[in-house]
């Protein structure tokens, strides 16, 4: 399969994957520091390449494929992460891991996050939830000191038509952080027609009451369309055809989380 053919087809390619990456190297797609959006404080963001989703939304569709142009050592991250530790202290901040999908490169993660626990520097993981909870994903979630967890739709089938899979991973593995009694922000893509009824969100918060005891937050992101020019630059058809929704909107549905004992930010 060639770096084009892949980038076409949903998941990741597991022959690339399982033999040639060594256990430290890892396929970077960039690097923000000083980054405030991905979880508590100022943060050191790793987005990772390969996604096995292809939301209809996405805005980062040029994490999907895998190159080598990325590639870097833990030893290298780490050594750039360090410079920032007295901005994580001073902050409350920390590390996030973001992509793409960084829980597709778990063995990556979990020599890097041992490093990153032994100095107490905070640990997040913003991830899809579409994992096989294999021994080294359980390690590296035990690792981590916050999930941001996106729930992409509660309706299998509607999940399957936003993102091209359906969502029984998704829910195992929140299932999973709630067995470990981890700490997770739910994140919400607020878009009109698919996530935006009030009887979806009654349904979503039906179903989250089960986990609030793991539930810290909950995060609102309104739809945009700035994704909507990566998608063209790459050749690909940008399908969804809504608007982003009102602020009246997304006021009542943060009212709505609210009047149910949840903290909501909205980004
Ligand atoms: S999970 Fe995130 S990175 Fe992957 S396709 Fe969806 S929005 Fe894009």
């Amino acid at each position: 399969m060639t770096n084009s053919d892949y980038k076409l087809s949903a998941g990741y390619p597991p022959a690339l994957f399982d033999k040639k990456i060594n256990n430290k190297i890892g396929y970077i797609h960039s690097i923000l520091t000083g980054g405030t959006l991905d979880g508590p404080g100022i943060r050191y963001v790793i987005f990772f390449q390969m996604c096995p989703f292809r939301c209809k939304y996405c805005h980062n569709p040029d994490t999907w494929s895998i190159n080598t142009l990325g590639i870097k050592t833990v030893d290298s991250i780490y050594k750039d992460i360090v410079k920032y530790i007295n901005f994580f202290k001073f902050s409350g901040g920390g590390v996030t891991v973001s992509g793409g999908e960084p829980l597709l490169q778990a063995e990556f993660l979990y020599e890097l996050f041992k490093k990153l626990s032994a100095d107490d520097i905070n640990i997040a993981i913003d991830t899809c939830g579409y994992i096989d909870l294999t021994q080294t994903v359980k390690e590296v979630l035990s690792l981590s000191n916050l999930i941001l967890l996106d729930i992409k739709h509660l309706d299998s089938k509607i999940h399957n038509e936003l993102t091209g899979k359906d969502n029984a991973k998704v829910l195992n593995f929140l299932k999973y952080l709630k067995s470990i009694n981890k700490k997770v922000w739910i994140r919400q893509v607020l878009v009109p027609t698919y996530t935006t009824s009030e009887e979806y969100i009654n349904n979503l918060i039906l179903f989250l009451n089960a986990y609030k005891n793991i539930i810290d937050k909950i995060e609102l992101l309104p739809y945009h369309k700035m994704g909507k020019e990566k998608w063209e630059k790459l050749g690909l058809k940008y399908s969804l055809n809504v608007e982003p929704p009102d602020k009246k909107i997304v006021d009542k549905i943060k009212k709505q989380f609210e009047n149910n004992g949840y903290e909501v930010l909205v980004s």
